[in-house]
């Protein structure tokens, strides 16, 4: 080896920066015509290998300019776009520019974020953006926490934490299958799919969960919540925690959080929100009420990947006692040398959830707070609910058309021929196939992204507006879009 090592993978400054200008004028000119595209090429996955091929792995290498040119080409034409103000699908955010830029930054620096010795200034400012999340959401910046990949590992680094705080204490050594406790978990029928693996990975089982009633307004309902919990305190089984949800992902509905606060203090159980979705909400004055309680939780998991347009990926767990974290998380292994410190102690993340190295995603967020302060986020999330509304009242309007609910910025709604009739039972059985037909046709088609939901045993369409980037304009043609595919299907369907 020469003394100064030449290696493949190593890119000099000079061609760093062609590649790199370069691939920033061909993100700027993206997102620039992002509203012109298809939201979705709506390709099969045999067209998209057909775009790989099949060749093996290669044996040498292909210079980075012929590949970052090849990546955005295959990128840009061949994605679902997120970023496209008719994308109304799931819960997935058009993605602030700043945190790509963030990501970039993130990426060259390359902090480790599970140990402060290895991330000195990034611990700090994942620290910041945790405090300033806590502010975000109107619960005291005493509560610590960590940031994570998504809500489902929000949700799981809480949902740990308070099996060790209220499980007997002997179950951190001697496991769940040596323990005489029959844990029990309460949660609304509406919860997300996190809890079903929360249970399994975490040795519950899934005959641990309570499954709650919802009423009419898809809230959980708290009597029937308090009657079960000592129904099982008879039974002989061991509550340990209670779900709530804020904002729930098939409607938005917000549990009655305050109730389910104060039965959490009765019972003496973990109080658990999951606002993964909609507690950013909170940031909304008139918003605030609804989420009444959220001061009291034990913890909570909220998602900046989805209404604080972060970028793919950023969670966030919230604790009141990050104590409680470090009980469940931390050990020290005599290859960490990470404790050294005179004076302030370190701050070592890896303590604090599952994961052990971690990357930075702390800054996408925290710069995205900073551009746009509260008054930016409150402005844009109050602006997503308002056109949520718009959609429902249009939809009301709309002969074609019934609007089904409405909650924080999720609306769902079902096409119905206005011509058509037959008997009840039969019609709402059409009406689901065809509104399914609707979905799929969406889905595939391009124009706008719609996702479903059954409400009430209704299969609706549901829009969900995380999306700083839908006008009212967009909304008023997403309506007349719907009505007309949806005549179109009705038409279709009524021949065969
Ligand atoms: C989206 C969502 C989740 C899951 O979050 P991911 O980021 O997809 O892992 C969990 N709970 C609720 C209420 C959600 O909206």
């Amino acid at each position: 080896m020469a003394n100064n090592r030449e290696t493949p993978i190593e890119i000099s400054a000079t061609e760093f920066k062609k590649l790199g200008h370069r691939l920033i004028e061909t993100i700027a000119d993206f997102i620039d015509t992002i509203k012109d595209r298809p939201v979705t090429p709506g390709e099969t996955p045999k067209q998209l290998q057909g775009l790989l091929g099949n060749a093996s792995l290669p044996e040498n290498g292909t210079p980075p300019e012929e590949l970052l040119a090849k990546a955005s080409g295959l990128l840009l034409n061949h994605s679902l776009l997120n970023g496209h103000p008719k994308f109304l699908g799931y819960i997935t955010s058009s993605a602030a520019p700043i945190g790509a830029l963030a990501d970039l930054l993130a990426a060259a620096v390359n902090p480790n974020v599970g140990a402060q010795i290895l991330s000195p200034i990034a611990t700090e400012i994942e620290k910041q953006t945790v405090r300033w999340l806590a502010e975000f959401i109107g619960v005291s910046s005493d509560y610590g926490g960590i940031l994570v990949s998504g809500g489902n590992m929000a949700n799981f680094t809480a949902f740990v934490a308070a099996r060790t705080a209220k499980a007997p204490k002997n179950i951190k050594e001697d496991g769940i299958s040596n323990s005489e406790a029959k844990l029990v978990i309460y949660c609304s029928k509406t919860t997300h799919s996190w809890i079903e693996k929360a249970v399994v990975l975490f040795g519950l089982g899934t005959k641990s969960i309570r499954w709650i009633k919802t009423g009419a307004d898809n809230k959980m309902d708290n009597e029937l919540l308090e009657q079960t919990i000592k129904d099982d305190l008879k039974a002989g089984y061991k509550p340990i925690m209670i779900i709530g949800t804020a904002g729930d992902v098939s409607t938005g509905a917000v549990d009655d959080l305050k109730r389910i606060a104060a039965i959490c203090k009765t019972y003496d159980l973990w109080f658990h929100v999951d606002g993964a979705y909609g507690i950013p909400a909170a940031i909304v004055p008139e918003m605030k009420p609804l989420f009444e309680g959220i001061e009291e939780a034990d913890s909570i998991a909220l998602d900046p990947h989805k209404w604080l347009y972060s970028p793919l990926e950023a969670g966030c767990t919230l604790v009141k006692d990050p104590q409680h974290l470090i009980d469940t998380f931390s050990s020290h292994p005599v290859y960490y040398n990470f404790d050294n410190s005179d004076e302030s102690p370190w701050h070592n993340y890896y303590e604090y959830g599952l994961q052990n190295s971690r990357g930075f995603r702390a800054l996408k967020v925290w710069l995205a707070l900073q551009q746009v302060g509260r008054s930016g986020y409150s402005k844009m999330i109050s602006e997503d609910i308002e056109l949520s509304k718009l959609l429902f009242e249009l939809a009301d309007k709309h002969p074609g058309l019934e609007a089904i609910t409405q909650n924080l910025s999720i609306t769902t709604l079902r096409y119905v021929p206005a011509d058509y009739n037959a008997s009840t039972e039969n019609k709402e059985a059409y009406l689901n196939k065809l509104n399914e037909a609707l979905v799929n046709e969406f889905q595939k088609g391009g124009e706008v992204f719609l996702s479903n939901a059954v409400v009430n045993e209704k299969y609706c369409l549901r829009g969900c507006i995380v999306n700083f980037r839908t006008s009212r304009k967009d909304i008023e043609e997403i309506v007349e879009i719907i009505a007309k595919e949806g005549r179109k299907l009705h038409q279709k369907l009524q021949m065969k």
